[in-house]
């Protein structure tokens, strides 16, 4: 192979896309080699199958995950959170916040409908 030293495993795009995103390339495919274990069995035999599909090789457990790689920032913090159980504050949590968003989502839909009336009744003098 000809000059793929510096952007090694992404040479393969020759001189498309330009270095920046060929570099970048290279990070997310470095990764890629890595393999990750299986989160049933601990054998490292995952292989994606498509965006977000995973297959252990080893016990065949299918699962989903990250599109490019089976573990993600989020899904860690949601195994975390299955792990302690701290569900069930969480989701009371949630419906606070919900709840709470609900009420200004109201208060702002009576004075939106009050200035939509101010504005269709100056229209309606001003057209036609
Ligand atoms: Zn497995």
């Amino acid at each position: 192979m000809g000059h793929t030293k510096k952007v090694s495993t992404a040479g393969r795009y020759g001189a498309k896309f330009g270095t920046g995103i060929r570099k970048r390339i290279i990070k997310i495919e470095k990764k890629q080699k890595v393999k990750e274990a299986c989160p049933k069995c601990g054998f490292r035999k995952l292989k994606r199958i498509s965006s977000g599909i995973f297959i252990c090789r080893k016990c065949e457990n299918k699962f989903a995950g990250g599109a490019y790689f089976p573990n993600t920032l989020t899904g860690g913090i949601v195994g975390k959170m299955i792990a302690q159980k701290s569900f069930s504050t969480g989701i009371s949590e949630l419906e606070a916040a919900k709840v709470a968003a609900e009420e200004i989502k109201e208060k702002e839909a009576a004075e939106k409908q009050g200035k939509a009336k101010h504005h269709a009744d100056s229209a309606h003098e001003g057209g036609e």
